[in-house]
């Protein structure tokens, strides 16, 4: 495989991991705006397992926190407190840290982990592990290594920072009152995620994107259209759009 396709594949493998994270870990998991199919459910979580080793429990007390606590002494990674490129380059080492935190450990108490969760799903490496290993089989050592390392430089280093660091610093507001910033190039790579002002204004809103007056360019949330298609097929449900 050549290596710039290689590191294609990494960009299509953090897209996916994405839409997982903005559709199940936040919008359904942490925020409870849309339900899933307990069968859509178990693929997200397998996904998840393979491509990020996030543990959904964590992520969601990390999120529920940085929303209570929204670039004020407390959150867990304000760019406005710590500065942009701390948090721009390293939204890992904060999100571990918080993690780590007695105050932030369990605070999404309505989280009740799967079985597969719970017992098949329970090693986070091994998910990693097992992942790699798959795409090695499928696609060769070198190139699976490329894959593997575009796609966690792009998720851990590069995606997520753009929404916890950028979009809390740079861009447009739609509720000039409300933290955060929406960018509709950043929401475009990002799930919907870069509409992240319309976001810190109505966390329980299943749709990040907002009506835009005549002559401005739409809002465009591709997590939006992957929940409506799962809708429209029975396998979600929207709780507030
Ligand atoms: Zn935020
Ligand atoms: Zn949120």
């Amino acid at each position: 495989m050549h290596p710039f396709l290689a590191i294609l594949c990494g960009f299509f493998l953090a897209q996916l991991a994405t839409i997982a994270t903005t559709t199940y870990l936040h919008r359904g998991s942490t925020h409870r705006a849309v339900t899933f199919h307990p069968v859509v459910e178990f693929f997200f979580q397998l996904l998840l397992w393979l491509t990020t080793g996030i543990n959904r429990q964590e992520w969601c007390d990390v999120h529920l926190y940085h929303h209570t606590y929204t670039d004020k002494p407390g959150d867990p990674h304000s760019p406005i407190l710590e500065g942009l490129w701390h948090v721009q380059l390293g939204n890992l080492f904060y999100y571990r840290r918080a993690t780590r935190d007695p105050l932030v450990k369990g605070y999404a108490k309505h989280i009740k982990l799967s079985w597969a969760e719970r017992t098949i799903f329970r090693n986070n490496l091994l998910g990693l592990f097992i992942g790699t290993a798959l795409l090695c089989n499928v696609v060769g050592f070198v190139p699976s290594l490329i894959i593997a390392g575009s796609h966690a430089l792009l998720y851990l280093f590069f995606l997520n920072n753009l929404i916890n660091g950028w979009c809390h610093i740079r861009g447009y507001k739609n509720y000039p009152n409300t933290p955060a910033f929406n960018n509709r190039l950043i929401a475009l790579i990002t799930g919907g995620e870069g509409l992240h002002n319309n976001h810190h204004e109505n966390p329980g809103c299943a749709n990040l994107h907002r009506k835009q007056p005549a002559g401005k360019f739409a809002e465009i949330d591709p997590g939006f259209l992957l929940i409506k298609l799962l809708c429209s097929l029975n396998l979600a449900k929207i709780t507030r759009a």
